[in-house]
């Protein structure tokens, strides 16, 4: 672990020495004032660094630059004897305990810092941070995601005692996307924002600091061939196929497909009511409001509808198969015959990047999203090429259960038949394949 506390100490302690001078007040030839305060030594260039203001020329100007004396030497002053002793760790502890955000956010936020800010910064005195420090850190963060000492070593699969095998690799430093590194910027900037609020520190230091751009949205959609082709090998199951479909359709997240009940659904009019979203950090899910926070209600095409009322009776003939009803609650797309769970997110993601591999293509899920109105609804029709590239009528999407092979729910639902479905019907699977 490289710790930036320790070299900003040295850094500081350096500084200090001399800063016993205080400022001076030169005229210029204008007539104005200039106001220098000696603020120790720059850290980063070495030179003897001043903190400077001009007083414009006028009958008050002497006793405006003594005052502005007083101001810039109470700023370094303040900066090295800062008011609270407080380090950045009792400073996000702090903030954590009086934030209000929802718990995927919050947990965001703990394995952020836990992760990258409290190893490399947390010790450093809260009132000592300022632009120097916070690009070092960002300068870190981009060297190595794992903030590694620099000397050669392996990454075991894990850390409990083991067999090394192949995933045991020499470490390769990898840098921390610049995504997380703004996420991490956002983090510090709130916590110290309050850190001022509660006059911990008298300005916010983060304005010194330089996050990294915010990366360009660069979603390259699959090309109308291309997502031809995947639409039609998903539609070797039905139901996966009408997932893929309504990605590029409706442009929804794959958390909120998963969310998707028959209670959201009026297939009479034609219309999807969001109002949650599948949520996932490793092995933990949820449901929670849908990212705004509104219900967003979405007209589906009559294409999408006629699909789903597909669907809809396969699902029916599932769960009659299991001797179950399919509740109103129950999940459009799930493994359970019943439709009791909802699909795994980033199963849905790993299924669709299996069939993109096998096909060739690169992409993810999420490029899908992008795909959809323009080319695909005012389009040709990829339906049409859908069903030519797999040789399957899109027909098939409605024959009846018994006669499609490899749908997510079958080997479930004969599993159910021949075990008694009790115990399965529960479980939250993840897609398959
Ligand atoms: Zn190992
Ligand atoms: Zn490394």
């Amino acid at each position: 672990m490289v710790r930036i506390g320790a070299t900003l100490h040295r850094v500081q302690a350096g500084g200090e020495q001399t800063t016993r001078s205080r400022g001076r007040v030169e005229t210029l030839p204008s007539g104005s004032l200039r106001v220098s305060v000696y603020a120790g030594t720059d850290p980063v260039t070495k030179r003897r660094h001043y903190l400077r203001e001009v007083v414009p020329a006028g009958p008050k100007a002497p006793k405006e630059a003594q005052k502005v004396l007083r101001r810039l030497a109470n700023q370094i002053d303040e900066r090295q004897n800062p008011r609270t002793a407080a380090t950045v760790d009792q400073l996000l502890d702090h903030y954590f305990e009086v934030l209000d955000r929802d718990a995927s956010t919050m947990t965001t936020y703990a394995r952020y810092s836990d992760k990258h800010i409290r190893p490399l910064i947390g010790t450093v005195k809260v009132g000592r941070l300022d632009g120097d420090v916070f690009d070092r850190f960002y300068a870190e963060l981009r060297r190595c995601r794992a903030h590694c000492d620099r000397k050669p070593h392996v990454d075991h699969r894990t850390s409990r005692a083991h067999e090394c095998d192949h995933r045991c690799r020499a470490h390769a430093c990898k840098p921390l996307a610049a995504s997380t590194v703004r996420q991490i910027h956002f983090i510090l900037s709130g916590a110290l924002k309050r850190a001022v609020r509660w006059r911990w520190l008298p300005s916010n230091p983060i304005d010194f600091a330089e996050p990294p751009a915010a990366p360009k949205p660069n979603p390259t959609p699959p090309s109308p061939d291309e997502a031809a082709r995947i639409l039609a090998e998903a539609w070797k199951d039905p139901e996966w196929g009408l997932l893929v479909w309504l990605v590029m359709v409706t442009g929804l997240r794959r958390g909120e497909l998963c969310s998707i009940r028959w209670s959201d659904l009026d297939l009479e009019r034609g219309s999807l009511m969001l109002a949650r979203s599948i949520s996932q950090r490793g092995r933990n899910r949820w449901e929670k409001d849908t990212k705004s926070h509104q219900h967003r209600r979405l007209a589906l095409d009559p294409r999408s509808v006629e699909l789903l009322q597909a669907h809809r009776a396969r699902c029916e003939s599932y769960a009659r198969a299991i001797e179950a009803e399919l509740s109103t609650d129950a999940f459009v797309f799930s493994r359970a015959p019943d439709g009791s769970t909802h699909l795994v997110p980033d199963s849905v993601s790993q299924r669709y990047a299996k069939l993109a591999a096998r096909l060739g293509v690169k992409t993810t899920i999420h490029k899908l999203r992008h795909y959809s109105a323009t080319e695909l609804i005012l389009g040709e029709s990829v339906q049409t090429l859908g069903c030519a590239g797999s040789g399957q009528p899109l027909q098939d999407a409605r024959t009846a259960p018994g006669r499609v092979r490899g749908s997510m729910r079958d080997g479930v639902a004969a599993a159910a038949r021949a075990q008694g479905h009790a115990e399965l019907v529960g479980v939250t699977g993840d897609v398959g394949r």
